[in-house]
């Protein structure tokens, strides 16, 4: 046991001695080490102070979460079955240990005597919050609640989760059982090659002739965006609107009633707490203050972005039926026509675009940026690592190391898709001196052909800045006190702020120059494709705003106590927040909330307007920089209002201190081209 590499937290992780076979054994002895903590500061009788409550518990849960996130690491990057399983199997004992510490309630009075203590007064503003961050999620995981309701409460988080579990299920089944059959080649005309292949791969793997194509996003979207053919356009439109719901293709998947549940357990769960709707939960936690507040923000956003969605969806019209003979545009037909109007407006591909985006011209000018920015310096590290590609650094700040992390660019078989940063170890003011923060940043970009560099899209090149503003959050801080450094105690709907505000960069001339060079000119981007490129940047901008308000706004008032006080059905509601909202209305069949897995299944619950708030905070950040033309300055004080002081205030008092005033829409408006 003494061996085992999962609880050797001396320095950096030794991935090459970890096996899935260390898993158990270690998590059984840290969580056995957590419990015993526990009982120790339950049972002490002297009165509660920082060294004899908080110390002792983020010493020991500190210990828990980083052999655990490294576990889930490898999970997620490196997975086996062997790994899966122990990981299958840990994951419920983790899960239950942080139940019931949010629900202990002597643990939960010994936070209060903290707070009425004469020592409170004395404690730095870091100290206050995470106390305060603690008796807020106390109280929100129950602790409060007499014997019979905390067992209702319990019930409720258990059902809920089976329900979140069985929406997912359904969406997937559906998903997955569907398939649609074309013998004639010649009926998917306008497809690109690639799609038709993967097509007819898809039909030859079931032992078919032809082209199979499913509900899974990369083969149906192509019909939708390309094929010249409306009515399979049409029938595929309707299988994705309509799956998961009663007009979908078999009963037992309908998703209805497990919404009509879910959201009633919610609503339930929200008067246990002594609240007036689940909405007003969600909100406890995070930066926006009430569901009115959301609700303006959202309406008024709704009536700027408008007139423009209004010209996005005129010129458009006009475009489909001089050019495409479509008069009577139906919503099969959108995608389709704006990806055919797109192409004749801008006229540039993507391909053209990232055969100027090497990797290491990129990584180059993502690090040369930040050192404009921030004054840090990034150099290679060494390191042990989970896959030969995945590359390890260290920042430092006057030769001083303030951070590290392993950079794992490549999709590959075994590693979960999309793009994200995790935290390795946070950093943390010990006895035995400073604890430097780690991060691991991973993304799926295309493999490096044989002697060839990888070369990125414009979207990847977003991405890896956007991931890469997680990490600098995250890693910049200077913060000493663990429960709010970096991203810790940051609220949900400010998160983004770090990330959003660093693809900023990705759109200027200057770091683009940087960054660029072509595969065999060597030149940098040209003027010319970059000016389209900006052209492109905000095409039907005002349509995809309206869009993502109507989503938000549903998800807000789907939550606020609305259905019960209207007594609509989620169709109804989602029926009137489409009459008010968009100009773009989908048709009667379409049940996109039969598969709204972010607020049914996902984190999101009256907070899927989280995208747009953090959008307005990150663009009126960015316009900082614009204002001042001074990158270096502005990113001093940016990183010492935002970055540097992590979770430690509230995310509105920290942007008031880098911009002087709170957020306004303004730049996001201007940045998405939504001003006359
Ligand atoms: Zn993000």
């Amino acid at each position: 046991m003494m061996n085992n590499p999962l609880i050797d937290f001396s320095g950096l992780p030794r991935y090459e001695t970890i096996t899935p076979a260390d898993v158990t054994p270690a998590i059984a002895t840290l969580l056995e080490q957590c419990r015993t903590v526990v009982a120790r500061i339950e049972n002490n009788s002297e009165a509660a102070h920082w060294e004899n409550v908080i110390t002792p518990l983020e010493d020991a849960t500190e210990s828990l979460s980083r052999a655990w996130d490294l576990v889930s690491h490898l999970h997620s990057v490196c997975d086996t079955p062997e790994l899966r399983a122990v990981y299958n199997e840990n994951q419920p004992l983790i899960t239950e240990f942080y139940t019931a510490l949010g629900q202990n309630l002597v643990l939960y009075k010994k936070y209060l005597a903290l707070q009425s203590s004469a020592e409170y007064s004395g404690y730095s503003a870091a100290r206050k919050k995470i106390i305060q961050n603690a008796l807020r999620d106390f109280k929100l995981s129950g602790a409060e609640l007499s014997d019979d309701k905390k067992l209702r409460y319990a019930q409720i988080q258990e059902q809920l989760a089976k329900l979140s579990n069985t929406f997912s299920e359904h969406l997937l089944d559906a998903t997955n059982h569907y398939s649609l059959h074309i013998t004639d080649v010649a009926e998917l005309g306008g497809l690109p090659d690639d799609a038709i292949l993967a097509a007819q791969t898809r039909a030859q793997q079931a032992g078919r002739d032809g082209y199979l194509f499913g509900l899974q996003f990369p083969s149906f979207f192509p019909i939708l965006q390309y094929a010249d053919n409306r009515a399979l356009r049409a029938t595929v439109y309707r299988a994705n609107a309509t799956k998961a719901s009663e007009l979908g293709e078999n009963p037992e998947w309908d998703n209805t009633e497990i919404m009509n549940q879910i959201l009633a357990l919610r609503s339930e769960e929200a008067q246990l707490l002594g609240y007036p709707s689940f909405a007003d939960v969600s909100l406890v936690a995070k930066m926006a203050d009430s569901p009115q507040q959301v609700t303006d923000f959202l309406l008024d956003l709704a009536s700027r972005a408008r007139p423009f969605a209004e010209r996005d969806l005129a010129e458009l019209r006009l475009f489909a039926s001089q050019n495409l003979g479509l008069d009577d545009l139906q919503a099969h037909d959108i995608t389709y026509a704006s990806e055919k109007l797109r192409e004749q407006r801008y006229a540039f591909s993507d391909q053209e675009v990232k055969q100027y985006f090497p990797e290491p011209q990129v990584i180059l000018g993502l690090f040369k940026i930040v050192k404009t920015l921030y004054g840090v310096d990034i150099s290679p590290d060494s390191a042990s690592t989970w896959h030969p590609d995945v590359k390890f650094y260290r920042i430092e700040k006057h030769g001083r190391l303030i951070g590290q992390f392993y950079l794992d660019l490549y999709a590959r078989q075994s590693k979960d898709g999309g793009a994200w940063m995790n935290n390795a170890r946070s950093r943390r003011l010990t006895a035995d001196g400073l604890q430097t923060p780690l991060a691991y940043l991973v993304c799926n970009f295309t493999p490096p052909a044989r002697d060839k560099p990888a070369y990125f899209t414009h979207d990847e090149v977003i991405t890896l800045f956007h991931e890469f503003g997680h990490g600098l959050h995250h890693m910049l801080t200077e913060v000493d006190e663990l429960g709010v450094s970096g991203l810790s105690g940051v609220e949900w709907d400010a998160v983004e702020l770090p990330s959003q505000f660093m693809e900023n960069f990705c759109w200027e001339w200057e770091v683009l120059q940087q960054m660029s060079a072509h595969c065999d000119s060597n030149q940098p981007l040209p003027r010319e494709l970059y000016d389209k490129m900006l052209a492109a940047k905000n095409f039907q901008s005002g349509l995809q705003t309206l869009r993502q308000v109507e989503f938000s706004l549903f998800d807000l008032q789907l939550h606020n106590g609305y259905l019960e006080q209207s007594r609509l059905s989620v169709q109804g509601l989602l029926n009137q927040v489409r009459e008010q909202v968009a100009v773009l209305r989908a048709p009667d069949f379409n049940r996109f909330q039969h598969g709204f897995s972010h607020i049914f299944s996902g984190g999101y619950a009256a907070g899927y307007f989280s995208y747009k708030w953090a959008e307005v905070l990150s663009a009126d950040a960015y316009a900082a920089f614009e204002e001042a033309g001074d990158n270096a300055g502005t990113g001093i004080k940016f990183h010492r209002e935002i970055l540097a002081v992590g979770g430690s205030r509230p995310a509105l008092e920290s942007f008031i201190a880098f911009r002087g005033r709170p957020p306004e829409i303004d730049a996001l408006l201007r940045h998405s081209g939504m001003t006359s």
